[in-house]
C-alpha cells in the first residue's frame, strides 16, 4: 500500500538522513523499523505521509504521489502518525475537543465528528477522560489520546515513531497492546523503536543504519542476527539466552522466546524429558 522508490533525503544543514531507500509496505502488515539514534527512522516515518518530501525518488501511497503538495490532505487521511512526545500535538482544552480537531479539519458534519470521537474514545478505552485536559494526563494516557486522535481520521495505516521511549514500562505495554489490537482489526502498522524487546509481534523488521536499510526479514531471523550488536542494537534478552543455549544443544523454539513464562515452561519440558 506504500512504496518508496530510491528515496533520498538530506537536511538543509547537509546531513544525509536517507540514502536510496527502496521499500514496499504491504496492506495489513506489522512492520518494525529499528536502528540506533540518528539512523534515519524518524525521517523515514515522516516521509510516509508527506510531512517530509523526498529530494530524490518517490513515495507512493495507494497510488498517490505523497510528494505532491496538492494531494497532501488525501495522503494524510490514509496514513496517520503518532510521535514520541504527544504533548506537542495537543490542541484542545479537553480530550474530547482535542479528538474532534482532526475530523473538524476534514469539514465533516457534526454528527459524524461525534461518532468518530466516541468510537476513538471507546477503542482506546479513554471514555472516562473525555472531559479532562489532555495536558493533565499521565504520559501513557497522553500517548493513548494521541493515538485516539489519529484514529478519528480513520487511516488505513498507522505509523508509530518511538512512541514508548518516554513512557514507563507499564504504560508502554498498554500502548503496545492497543497497537496490537488495531493490527488484529486490519490496520497496517509501521512501528519504529530502538527497543528490540517490542518487536516479537511484527511480521517483518527493517534495520536502518546511517540512512540505509542494512538488514530486513522476519523477526525470528533479524532479532537473532549476530550483526545487531555492531549496529548499536541490543537483541531481546530471551532471544540472546536462546542463542546461548543453542551452543549447549538446548533448542528453545522461537515462539517461546516471547515471554519469560513460556521460555521457562519450554525449558522445564525439555529437562523433564531427559
Ligand atoms: P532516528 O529517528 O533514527 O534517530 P533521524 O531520522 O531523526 O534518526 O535522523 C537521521 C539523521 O538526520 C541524523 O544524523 C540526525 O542528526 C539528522 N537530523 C534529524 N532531524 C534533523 C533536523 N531537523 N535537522 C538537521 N538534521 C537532522
Ligand atoms: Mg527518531
Amino acid at each position: 500500500m506504500i512504496r518508496l522508490e530510491n528515496v533520498s533525503y538530506c537536511y538543509p544543514d547537509g546531513t544525509p538522513a536517507l540514502t536510496n531507500i527502496n521499500l514496499t509496505i504491504r496492506k495489513g502488515e506489522y512492520l518494525g523499523i529499528i536502528g540506533r539514534n540518528g539512523s534515519g527512522k524518524s525521517t523515514l516515518a515522516l516521509h510516509l505521509n508527506g510531512l517530509r518530501r523526498p529530494q530524490k525518488g518517490k513515495v507512493i501511497v495507494k497510488g498517490i504521489d505523497a510528494g505532491d503538495f496538492s494531494k497532501l490532505q488525501e495522503v494524510r487521511k490514509i496514513v496517520g502518525i503518532v510521535f514520541q512526545n504527544p504533548e506537542t500535538q495537543f490542541i484542545g482544552r479537553t480530550v474530547e475537543e482535542d479528538l474532534a480537531f482532526g475530523p473538524e479539519n476534514l469539514c465533516l458534519p457534526p454528527t459524524e465528528i461525534r461518532k468518530r470521537v466516541d468510537r476513538a474514545l471507546a477503542e482506546i478505552k479513554l471514555e472516562k477522560y473525555r472531559h479532562h485536559s489532555p495536558k493533565s494526563l499521565s504520559g501513557g494516557q497522553g500517548q493513548c489520546v494521541a493515538l485516539a486522535g489519529v484514529l478519528t481520521m480513520e487511516p488505513e495505516c498507522l505509523v508509530f515513531d518511538e512512541v514508548t521511549s518516554m513512557l514507563d514500562p507499564d504504560s508502554g505495554e498498554t500502548v503496545l497492546r492497543r497497537i496490537k489490537k488495531l493490527h488484529e482489526k486490519g490496520k497496517t502498522i509501521v512501528y519504529t523503536t530502538h527497543n528490540l524487546e517490542e518487536l516479537h509481534v511484527a511480521d517483518r523488521i527493517l534495520v536502518m543504519d546511517r540512512g540505509r536499510i542494512v538488514l530486513e526479514g522476519e523477526p525470528e531471523n533479524v532479532l537473532s542476527d549476530p550483526s545487531l550488536k555492531d549496529l548499536g542494537l541490543t537483541p531481546p534478552s530471551l532471544i540472546e539466552l536462546a542463542e546461548q543455549l543453542k551452543k549447549h544443544e538446548i533448542e528453545i523454539s522461537w515462539k517461546n522466546t516471547s515471554s519469560p513464562s513460556s521460555f521457562a515452561e519450554e525449558l522445564c519440558r525439555l529437562f523433564l524429558k531427559t
